[in-house]
C-alpha cells in the first residue's frame, strides 16, 4: 500500500512528484508513480511568462525581457515585460532533471504501466494497470477522458493547434532580445497567427498557431504562413533543424469533475490548462504548491484550485472564439494595444481584481462578448 500514487509523469505529475520530494513532510511517505511511456518521445518547448525567479530557472534555455505584438490592422506594440520575463524550457531537459532527482529518492517508486481503471474505496484506491494492480491512500490522476465528451457538459471545445519550424539561416534577420507573441499580419480567415522565438540573429522557432474548433487537416496550412513569413524577411537559404507540432485543448469542459476527496485530477485532467490561452506550465507550479499545502493540512477535500470568476470569463471568451472565430485577431489587437502587458499577464494569470478585470473587458468591442454572454447563459 502506497501513501500517494501519481498517474502520469508528465508536466503536472513530474512537478508534483518533485515538489513532494523537496518537502520533508513526505520523507517517510511512500510515493508511487505510474507512467505508461518508458521513453520521453514528445520533446517540446514550454514557454511561459513569470515574475522574478523560479526553481526551474537553471533549466531555462532562453529568456526574453521584450516582446512584440502585431495586430491584423498593422498595429505594432512593443512589449516591455519587466517585472515579468518570458522563459523557455525544453521538456526533454525538464524530464531528464525530474527522472534524475526522483530516481535518487528511496521513497519514490516509478513503474511503467498503463493505468486502465481506478476503483475508489473509502480509504484506498485500487489502481488497475495493464501489468499489475496497486493500492494507494491518495491518488493524483493525469489521465483525461478520451474522447472528451464535451457535448454532455454543453462545453465549448476549441483547439490551440500549431506547427513550427526551428530554422537556421545564413542571413541575420531575427532580434534575439525580442520574441513575437502574436503576429496577425500572417493569418488565414480564422484566429491564426505567427509566433516567433528567436534564439540568435539567424536562428528561431517560427510557429503558425490557430485557435479553432478543428485542427488543420493539411500541414500546408501551417507551412504556407511560415513560408510567407520567411519570404517577407527575404530568407530563402535556411535549414529546418527541428519541427514542433501539437494541439492543446482550449475548453471549458470541467475536466476536474471527477476530483473527489483523496482522488485528485491534475494537469489537463484537473482543468489546470488555462482554456483561453492553452498555457499551463506556470499554473501547474502554482497549483502543485497549493496541493502540497492541502495534503499537509489534511484538507484535500476542501481544496478549490480553480477560480469561478476566471472560469466564467474563459467560458465567455471561448463562446466568442467559437461562434465568431474570424473576430479573434481584432479582439487580441484590442487587448494588446489598449492595456499594459503587465495587466494582461496578471489578467491571464487570474491575478487581477474585479476592477482590473473590468478595465481589460472594457477595452474589447462589446457586441461579440454580450452575444457570447447570452449564449453562455442560455446553454
Ligand atoms: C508541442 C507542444 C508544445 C507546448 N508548448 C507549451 C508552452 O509553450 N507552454 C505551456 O504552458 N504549455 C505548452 N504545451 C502544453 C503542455 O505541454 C500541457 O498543457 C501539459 O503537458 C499538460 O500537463 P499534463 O501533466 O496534464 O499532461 P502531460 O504532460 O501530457 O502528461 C500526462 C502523462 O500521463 C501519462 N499517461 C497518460 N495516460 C496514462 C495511463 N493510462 N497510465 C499511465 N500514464 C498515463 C502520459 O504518458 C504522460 O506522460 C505544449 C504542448 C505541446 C503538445
Amino acid at each position: 500500500m502506497y501513501d500517494f500514487a501519481i498517474i502520469g509523469l508528465g508536466a503536472a505529475g513530474a512537478q508534483l512528484a518533485l515538489a513532494m520530494c523537496e518537502d520533508p513532510y513526505f520523507n517517510n511517505k511512500q510515493i508511487l508513480i505510474l507512467e505508461k511511456e518508458e521513453t520521453v518521445t514528445n520533446d517540446k518547448r514550454w514557454s511561459y511568462w513569470q515574475k522574478g525567479d523560479s526553481k526551474f530557472d537553471p533549466l531555462v534555455t532562453q529568456q526574453w525581457h521584450q516582446g512584440a505584438f502585431i495586430g491584423p490592422t498593422g498595429s505594432h506594440q512593443e512589449l516591455k515585460l519587466a517585472p515579468y520575463s518570458y522563459k523557455s524550457i525544453n521538456s526533454k531537459d525538464f524530464f531528464e532533471y525530474a527522472y534524475e532527482k526522483l530516481n535518487k529518492q528511496p521513497s519514490v517508486t516509478i513503474i511503467y504501466d498503463s493505468v486502465e481503471q481506478v476503483i475508489k474505496d473509502t480509504h484506498t484506491h485500487l489502481l488497475k494497470g495493464i501489468h499489475n494492480e496497486y493500492k494507494s491512500r491518495v491518488c493524483f490522476d493525469s489521465r483525461i477522458d478520451n474522447p472528451i465528451p464535451t457535448q454532455m457538459e454543453k462545453s465549448v471545445m476549441l483547439w490551440q493547434h500549431f506547427k513550427g519550424w526551428h530554422i537556421k539561416c545564413t542571413k541575420e534577420v531575427f532580434h534575439p532580445d525580442r520574441f513575437i507573441m502574436m503576429d496577425f499580419s500572417y493569418r488565414h480567415t480564422d484566429t491564426s497567427f505567427i509566433y516567433v522565438l528567436p534564439y540568435s540573429k539567424n536562428e528561431a522557432l517560427i510557429e503558425c498557431t490557430a485557435f479553432t474548433s478543428e485542427v488543420y487537416k493539411d500541414d500546408k496550412q501551417y507551412e504556407s504562413l511560415i513560408k510567407k513569413y520567411l519570404a517577407d524577411l527575404a530568407v530563402s537559404d535556411y535549414e529546418i533543424v527541428a519541427v514542433e507540432k501539437g494541439k492543446i485543448p482550449m475548453s471549458d469542459y470541467p475536466f476536474h469533475k471527477h476530483t473527489a476527496g483523496n482522488y485528485v485530477k491534475i494537469g489537463t485532467a484537473g482543468s489546470w490548462v488555462r482554456p483561453s490561452t492553452g498555457y499551463s506550465f506556470y499554473y501547474i507550479s502554482k497549483y502543485v504548491h497549493r496541493l502540497i499545502e492541502a495534503i499537509k493540512t489534511d484538507s484535500l477535500s476542501q481544496l478549490h484550485l480553480l477560480s469561478k470568476k476566471t472560469r466564467w470569463l474563459d467560458s465567455i471568451f471561448l463562446e466568442v472564439l467559437d461562434k465568431e472565430n474570424a473576430k479573434g485577431p481584432l479582439i487580441f489587437e484590442d487587448m494588446y494595444t489598449k492595456n499594459a502587458i503587465q495587466q494582461i499577464f496578471a489578467f491571464l494569470d487570474g491575478e487581477t481584481s474585479i476592477w482590473e478585470d473590468m478595465n481589460i473587458i472594457m477595452s474589447f468591442k462589446k457586441m461579440p462578448f454580450l452575444k457570447g454572454l447570452m449564449r453562455y447563459v442560455l446553454r
